[in-house]
């Protein structure tokens, strides 16, 4: 296939803009000028008419999973007060049987008057006869109702699991707000929908990602039962995106399995079994951040860790020593500290030197641990919506002083790492397009002020490179994506707009109206498709 007549940006080394791409066998042959190519004739030619193109931009830490198990169950994302959302759950128990799980997430506190935490009381009498569990926008906190904690074995006398708090009120009741770990009691009664209905759920959210402009994802934190779903989808030809995945150490027996079978390349690289992730701390939302002072709205607490500093060493020095990547989710700045504390200790005379071990987040730093990315070799993997959504409320939690080097970007990348760029969907909307502009903006969707700490602003080149080359290299992948050069896989997007030279604020707008994945065109827009 010859696409010609574009203004494709091949994110190259030099950064070179071509016109004309030849692909052939799923496989970028030529990308030059066109007056340089002589395809044999009967070969396909797209006219591209002057249209911007990409490399297929691939998202650095996301949750497919979550997103299809999100179209299963509750949306609750946006809704703007405790009683808006136990309506919704009460209009659910309408429609189910007594004794059905309604589960759900999407709810965010932060955007409720008063801000505070929810209770197992409106989801009481809002379905009363029903067991529900409501997890956090952010995945760290789950608002269960008395019939769910009581399916949980969640009872006064029940201790807070290690790295988790089970909250209570004045006399010591249980309040239906689970932190960290503590959700766990409920997810592991929860049942899991059919085969049938997460297959189908999966498709529309790699649907869902594909029109939205992504050719694959870093999926941070994917179970056994979500990969053994991707392995059916792929078997069926029904896959089409690529996955490098993360297995999530949450449990002993699914890390037992994985470590024996290495790292796994499924498919012609759709789906890359490739790292794991471990899970140090919780999140600011939810004050599970670990921090190294108290939380200025929270003086009694640091945060949450959610296993032991040694335990993170030793685990991420066996992985390590077995092929995979490891990946940290750290937030607060002491669980960052602890993070690279545990990778300076762990890697060395475990892993190969190049071991591109990350830190997923890498939120609030101090100044003295940025520069200790660079030095210890370790990438990180930041979101630049999270700053974005984070900014109205990030204060309250942190004081000013420590906001300095708070989604620091400007400052990780002048030691010269590379920074892995993501949404964390379904946290975030996976339209990366929304990352490009947070991270040039640092401004709201909404929003037309000056925008936050500015200083900190990436360039346009950077915020595309941390979609496209620069995740290939967080996953090893340099030789087969992250560019659009001879050699290499052809995954692209031809784009409504350039990125590079429309308005700063139409950058949010921008949408693929062809997107290809290995050669095969998997989503058009109409009718403005070439
Ligand atoms: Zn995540």
């Amino acid at each position: 296939m010859l696409l010609t007549n574009g203004r494709i940006s091949t994110m190259d080394a030099a950064g070179s803009v071509v016109d004309t791409l030849v692909v052939r066998d799923g496989r970028v042959a030529f990308a030059g000028r066109r007056g340089d190519v002589n395809p044999p004739a009967g070969e396909p030619v797209v006219d591209l008419r002057g249209r911007a193109v990409l490399p297929g931009l691939v998202d650095g830490h996301a949750h497919l999973m979550h997103l299809a198990r999100a179209r299963l169950s509750l949306d609750a994302t946006g809704q703007r007060s405790e009683e808006a959302v136990a309506a919704r759950v009460a209009a659910a128990a309408r429609a189910a049987r007594p004794g059905d799980w309604l589960s759900g997430r999407g709810w965010d506190q932060n955007l409720w008057p008063g801000k505070a935490f929810p209770g197992k009381a409106s989801l009481d009498r809002a379905a009363p006869r029903n067991p529900v569990a409501l997890t956090r926008i952010d995945g760290h906190a789950t608002w269960a109702n008395s019939a769910a904690l009581a399916a949980a074995g969640i009872e006064r006398h029940t201790h807070d699991p290690s790295g988790g708090i089970i909250a209570r009120d004045g006399r010591g009741e249980p309040t239906g707000l689970l932190i960290d770990t503590a959700q766990r009691l409920v997810h592991a009664v929860l049942p899991h929908p059919s085969e049938e209905r997460f297959d189908q759920a999966v498709r529309e959210a790699i649907a869902e990602c594909l029109a939205k402009g992504l050719t694959g994802i870093h999926e941070m934190g994917a179970d056994r039962w979500a990969l053994a779903a991707y392995r059916r989808l792929i078997e069926r030809g029904q896959f089409p995106f690529r996955n490098y995945a993360a297995l999530a150490l949450h449990s002993e027996a699914a890390w037992a399995e994985q470590r024996e079978r290495g790292p796994e390349v499924v498919a012609d690289g759709r789906l890359v079994v490739g790292a794991v992730k471990l899970w140090l701390d919780g999140a600011l939302g939810s004050r599970g951040a670990a921090l190294h002072s108290p939380y200025c709205d929270a003086p009694d607490s640091t945060g949450l860790l959610l296993v032991p500093p040694d335990e993170l060493a030793r685990v991420a020095a066996e992985a390590a020593g077995r092929g995979f990547q490891v990946c940290v989710h750290a937030i607060g700045d002491r669980a960052n500290t602890l993070t690279l504390d545990a990778f300076e200790r762990a890697l060395p005379g475990h892993a190969p030197r190049d071991h591109r071990a990350r830190v997923e987040h890498a939120q609030i730093l101090t100044g003295g641990d940025v520069a200790r990315f660079r030095a210890l070799g370790v990438l990180p993997s930041m979101q630049a919506t999270h700053c974005t959504s984070d900014m109205e409320w990030a204060e309250e939690r942190l004081g000013a002083d420590r906001l300095r080097f708070a989604y620091a970007w400007r400052s990780l990348l002048a030691t010269g790492v590379v920074i892995a760029g993501g949404s964390d969907f379904p946290v975030e909307d996976a339209n990366p397009f929304l990352g490009i502009y947070a991270s040039v903006a640092r401004r709201p969707r909404s929003g037309e002020d000056r925008g936050w700490q500015p200083e900190q602003r990436m360039t346009r080149e950077e915020a595309v490179r941390s979609f496209t080359s620069w995740n290939a290299y967080a996953a090893f992948q340099e030789r087969e994506l992250g560019s659009l050069e001879p050699g290499k896989r052809a995954d692209l997007v031809v784009l409504s707009d350039d990125v590079f030279t429309c308005p700063e604020s139409r950058i949010k707008d921008i949408g693929p109206v062809l997107t290809m994945v290995g050669g095969d065109i998997v989503f058009r827009a109409e009718p403005a498709a070439p």
